[in-house]
């Protein structure tokens, strides 16, 4: 058994008082005032990175664990949610 957080973070992030964190899908350091979405592996990434990605997503880009489904149907409502947002904009 291992542990996909520690393993996320250890390799990328030294023990310093501000983690930055960086998606794992654009490679941008993730800005403070971004949404962003944590996965079921304790991975952050950008909401919208993950959004744009999730038909062909089928793993976390950072630790690799298989994307779990309810994390998927979250996204997915949380895309359909921005979507109509924006039509009724
Ligand atoms: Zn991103
Ligand atoms: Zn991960």
């Amino acid at each position: 058994m291992c542990f996909p957080f520690t393993r996320c973070y250890s390799e990328i992030t030294p023990i310093i008082q501000v983690p930055e964190f960086v998606c794992g899908i654009c490679a941008y350091i993730i800005q403070p005032d971004e949404e962003i979405f944590e996965l079921d592996c304790g991975c952050i990434h950008h909401l919208y990175c993950l959004m744009d990605e999730l038909e062909i997503l089928e793993e976390c880009p950072l630790c690799e664990d298989e994307l779990v489904m309810s994390d998927v149907l979250e996204l997915r409502d949380l895309r359909q949610f921005q979507m109509e947002k924006e039509l009724s904009s």
